[in-house]
């Protein structure tokens, strides 16, 4: 059975983090989707729309990753996308609490899942989108924090000329 990993998440936008956590997924599993929660208690600076064309043009040199969106129970996507393999990012211990009460909280709705944590090269560690979105509405370039495509719609839509 091909062995399918969720990463859900926000996504808004897609880090240089992020990114990291997909390429390693993608060499542990055969196939990674990365889902973008479509949460409309959390409001979000990009679109689900931009936030899924951002990831696209962001994970197109790797064959086995796709982008999906989801809304409603994460357990619940799993399910229909017959998998038990949830994959998160662990930055710092400063992650770990929550990260522990999500993982807790899908296994007692889904006694099969697994929650995967992986953690991403040590440059990324500090790396989160609300400071990057901060930082580039501030003026300062983002290239070195997120992907191309992502840097491209942060200017367009923070004005910065750099
Ligand atoms: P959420 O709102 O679900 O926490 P995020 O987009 O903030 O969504 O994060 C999705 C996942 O990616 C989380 O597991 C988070 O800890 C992880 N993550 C966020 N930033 C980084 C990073 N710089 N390096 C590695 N993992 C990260």
């Amino acid at each position: 059975m091909s062995q399918i990993a969720v990463y859900p998440g926000s996504f808004d936008p897609l880090t240089k983090g992020h990114l990291d956590i997909v390429q390693r997924a993608c060499r542990l599993f055969d196939h990674v989707i990365v889902a973008v929660s479509n949460n409309a208690a959390k409001k979000a600076t990009f679109s689900v729309a931009e936030r899924i064309q951002m990831v696209e043009a962001s994970i197109r040199d790797l064959p086995n990753a796709d982008v999906d969106t989801f809304a409603g129970l994460l357990v619940d996507y799993l399910k229909a996308k017959k998998s038990r393999l949830l994959i998160r990012g662990l930055r710092a211990v400063s992650d770990m609490e929550y990260e522990f009460q999500l993982a807790d909280m899908n296994r007692r709705l889904y006694r099969e899942v697994e929650t995967v944590f992986l953690m991403p090269d040590e440059q990324y560690t500090y790396l989160s989108s609300s400071v990057v979105k901060e930082v580039c509405q501030r003026g300062a370039s983002v290239d070195a924090f997120v992907p191309p495509p992502v840097a491209r719609m942060m200017r367009r839509r923070f004005g910065s000329k750099r």
